[in-house]
C-alpha cells in the first residue's frame, strides 16, 4: 500500500499563525496518506489549534512542548532564535517511536515548517524513501535555491554559498527520512543548542552518509519547496475602532 508521509510541523502563537496553518492545511488536503504531526510551542494545547485541526480535513495529531525560557541560549547569541522548533521536532520523533514499532507501517518522516510553501509533488518525491532522500530548497542559504547537485540519483556536490564546509549543507525542508530509520535510531534528534546551520548536518550525520543519499526532484533540478517567510501583519489601526471581529478563534 501507499507509504504514509508523516509531516512534523512545530508551530507557535502569533498574529499570522492561523493564516499560515490554513494555507498549509489546504495544501496537505491534496496529499494522499499524510499524517500531520503538529507540535505547539506552548505549555498546553491551545484552543485555536485544536479547533483549527478539527476543521482541517487532514489526519493529524496535536502535541505540545514549550521551549523553556531559561534553557534558551543567552540573549544576543546567534542560535537563540534559529534553533526554535528543535525541541518540538524531538517531541514528535519520540511520539513516533512510542506509537509505532519498526515494520508496523511503511512511511517517511518530513520536517515541514508552518510558513514554507509546498508543491504537492514534493510529497510524491519523498514518499518512496529507502533511507534518506534529498532535494533543493528555494530561498534557502541566501540563494534562489540551495541544495545538492546530483547525477544518476546520487549527490555529487552542492550548490551552496553559506557555510559550504558543512557535511550536509541542507535546510530542514530539503530531506526526508524513512520511518523505520527514525524508529530504530534513538539518536535521531536535534540539538536545541547546536550551532546555527548545524542542526540538520548533525542530525543527518547520525543516520546516513552523503553517498547513501537518494536524490529526488529530477536529480535535484526541480524546486518543490520554498523557504518563504510570512511578514508580520501590520494591525496598527486596532483599538481605533469600537467593534472587533472575533480573531482569537
Ligand atoms: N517555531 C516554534 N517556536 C518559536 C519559533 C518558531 O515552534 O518560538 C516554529 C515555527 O512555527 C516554524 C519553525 O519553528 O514552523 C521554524 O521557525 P521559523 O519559520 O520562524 O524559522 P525560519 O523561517 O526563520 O527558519
Ligand atoms: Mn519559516
Amino acid at each position: 500500500s501507499l507509504p504514509t508521509v508523516f509531516m512534523i510541523t512545530p508551530t507557535y502563537a502569533r498574529l499570522a499563525q492561523k493564516a499560515d496553518l490554513t494555507r498549509l492545511c489546504q495544501t496537505l488536503m491534496h496529499v494522499r496518506n499524510l499524517h500531520w504531526i503538529i507540535v505547539e510551542d506552548s505549555d498546553s494545547k491551545t484552543p485555536l489549534v485544536t479547533r483549527f485541526l478539527k476543521r482541517c480535513r487532514v489526519k493529524s495529531s496535536q502535541l505540545n512542548h514549550t521551549t523553556p525560557a531559561k534553557s534558551l541560549p543567552p540573549k544576543g547569541s546567534h542560535n537563540r532564535t534559529k534553533n526554535r522548533g528543535a525541541r518540538q521536532r524531538n517531541v514528535a520523533l519520540d511520539w513516533l517511536r512510542e506509537t509505532y514499532k519498526p515494520g508496523d507501517v511503511t512511511g517517511v518522516v518530513y520536517f515541514g515548517d508552518d510558513d514554507n510553501t509546498y508543491d504537492i509533488q514534493l510529497f510524491e518525491e519523498m514518499r518512496y524513501t529507502n533511507k534518506v532522500s534529498i532535494w533543493p530548497v528555494g530561498f534557502a542559504g541566501g540563494l534562489k535555491a540551495e541544495g545538492p547537485i546530483c547525477e544518476n540519483g546520487k549527490v555529487i556536490s552542492w550548490h551552496v554559498a553559506w557555510s559550504p564546509g558543512r557535511k550536509f549543507p541542507i535546510d530542514m525542508a530539503g530531506f526526508a527520512v524513512n520511518l523505520d530509520i527514525i524508529l530504530t535510531n534513538n539518536n535521531a534528534r536535534f540539538d536545541p543548542f547546536g550551532e546555527v546551520g548545524y542542526l540538520e548536518p548533525e542530525f543527518l550525520s547520525n543516520l546516513t552518509t552523503v553517498e547513501e543519499l537518494e536524490a529526488k526532484a529530477d536529480n535535484c533540478t526541480k524546486v518543490y519547496v520554498w523557504h518563504t517567510q510570512t511578514r508580520k501583519p501590520r494591525v496598527h489601526n486596532e483599538g481605533k475602532v469600537p467593534t472587533s471581529i472575533e480573531t482569537k478563534k
